[in-house]
């Protein structure tokens, strides 16, 4: 089978590293040249992932049969509705569909308009005057979200990045002249307190396939420190549960998406691809901070290596609607931490070598996914973006951990990663915060 994958990060490579498992041959259209993704294609396009009429008609000249989009860009532009008019079957939603992640007003409207459960309280400014009203009669903390994709980085908690209701104006000013996010248009939820986790789920229109827990940290810094970044690390557990949730908690994040799956349906846009929701688990249960139309990154590269069903057939299930209601994963727990430039997350230093002796990672029993890497002659070195990840997979946390750092020990140079991610002591803290939120303490 000859699969299109589209774009060069780490969850790509794990895309790649999970298709080339089931036999696929691959074709890569990425902006950056990933080595893993390289080496592992038949043949690649290296164009800006938004170019959609290049890479379609770079997919059909290579009579592509299937492809999976890894980023949210080509999903906004419509790249999946531009592939299927060529005939190509897509793992990713239609551009309606996409808005699911694209127009977070779209999505609270949705979940408010079909009394969907698991929304937190918002308000939608396009002006200021009735921001100031609304700052000056709140007595709650809140959040301010900028519409349009931020990669993350456009949010702003109140207690973690603002203080005062000062700031909160400054910030609401900021966000309609600069048109943060592409537009002068901004959200404000209630502040939720709890625990995040991912929930990824494979999705043919109807049908929903979950796939294990994850809980990403977007924080760059150890202890959940520092400005927020695309995500430094991740971990699931051998349950595919995490341990400061109950089983409620999961029900309900699964609930709040197959509602969510049905409303589109309902409305004609059925959402088929990827649906990954970021959850909240707070002490009135999950809160769905937002929901990604795609794999998480770095969260698909817990999830991808443990899926045991095929994945190329699970794909070409999603695409024609015979999806299965679940999928085996193996009971495996994994520990991924991402190595990035020194000073990610507000001034990254590009253009450092780096070293990765890939056979010892191997040997380790850890994966290797590659993402922004520059080589030249040779040589890798630093980009401003996230280089690469290291997944540790073992029978339980402990041993995922230790694996992911043994295998740490075989990239040098100048760099910097959590080394707290996936720790038994950092979750245990995890497990007593959540259990005092729960008590109301
Ligand atoms: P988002 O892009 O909406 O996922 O927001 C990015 C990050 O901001 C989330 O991962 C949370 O850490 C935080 N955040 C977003 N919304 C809220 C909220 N309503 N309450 C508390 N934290 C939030």
């Amino acid at each position: 089978m000859r699969v299109l994958v589209v774009g060069g990060g780490g969850r790509e490579h794990a895309i790649v590293d999970a298709l080339r498992r089931s036999g696929a041959e691959i074709f890569a259209a990425m902006a950056n040249q990933n080595p893993g993704i390289r080496r592992a294609s038949k043949d690649i396009l290296l164009v800006n992932v938004t170019a959609v009429d290049d890479i379609v008609r770079w997919a059909s000249a290579h009579r592509v049969e299937l492809a999976v989009i890894g980023p949210e860009g080509p999903l906004e532009k419509g790249i999946v509705d531009a592939l299927e008019s060529a005939a190509i079957p897509t793992v990713g939603p239609s551009r309606a569909a996409a808005q699911l992640e694209t127009n977070k007003e779209f999505t609270r409207e949705l979940m408010r308009d079909q009394g969907i459960p698991g929304a937190p309280r918002f308000w939608a400014f396009d002006d200021l005057a009735s921001f100031e009203k609304f700052v000056s009669a709140s007595d709650f903390e809140f959040v301010i979200k900028p519409l349009g994709l931020t990669g993350g980085k456009g949010v702003r908690v109140w207690g973690d990045h603002f203080t005062t209701k000062e700031q909160a104006l400054a910030y609401g000013k900021e966000i309609l002249t600069e048109k943060i996010g592409g537009v002068a248009r901004f959200l404000v939820e209630e502040k939720l307190v709890g625990e995040e986790f991912s929930l990824q789920a494979f999705c043919d229109g109807h049908t929903l396939a979950p796939m294990p827990l994850a809980q990403d940290h977007k924080r760059a810094y150890e202890g959940d420190k520092g400005p927020n970044t695309g995500g430094m690390g991740s971990y699931s557990d051998a349950d595919h549960l995490l341990q400061f949730l109950t089983p409620k908690d999961f029900e309900g994040a699964l609930e709040t998406m197959h509602k969510t799956v049905a409303a589109m349906a309902a409305r004609g846009t059925p959402f088929k691809g990827i649906l990954y929701g970021g959850f909240m688990a707070t002490k009135d249960g999950p809160r769905l901070l937002e929901f990604n139309v795609r794999f998480a990154d770095p969260e698909s590269m817990n999830v991808l290596p443990i899926l045991e069903d095929d994945f190329v057939e699970t794909c070409q299930r999603l695409t024609e609607g015979r999806l299965p209601a679940s999928l085996r994963f193996a009971r495996q727990a994994t520990v991924c931490k991402y190595v990035v430039p020194m000073g990610y997350g507000s001034r990254p230093k590009a253009g450092e070598q780096l070293k990765v002796d890939e056979d010892s990672i191997r040997q380790s029993g850890a994966k290797l996914f590659y993402a922004s890497v520059d080589e030249k002659a040779g040589h890798l070195y630093t980009t401003t973006s996230r280089s690469l990840a290291i997944v540790g997979i073992a029978a339980n946390l402990e041993d995922a951990e230790s694996i992911s750092e043994e295998a740490l020990a075989f990239v040098a140079g100048s760099f910097y990663a959590r080394r707290d991610i996936g720790k038994p002591e950092v979750i245990q803290k995890k497990v007593e915060r959540m259990r005092r939120i729960r008590e109301g303490r």
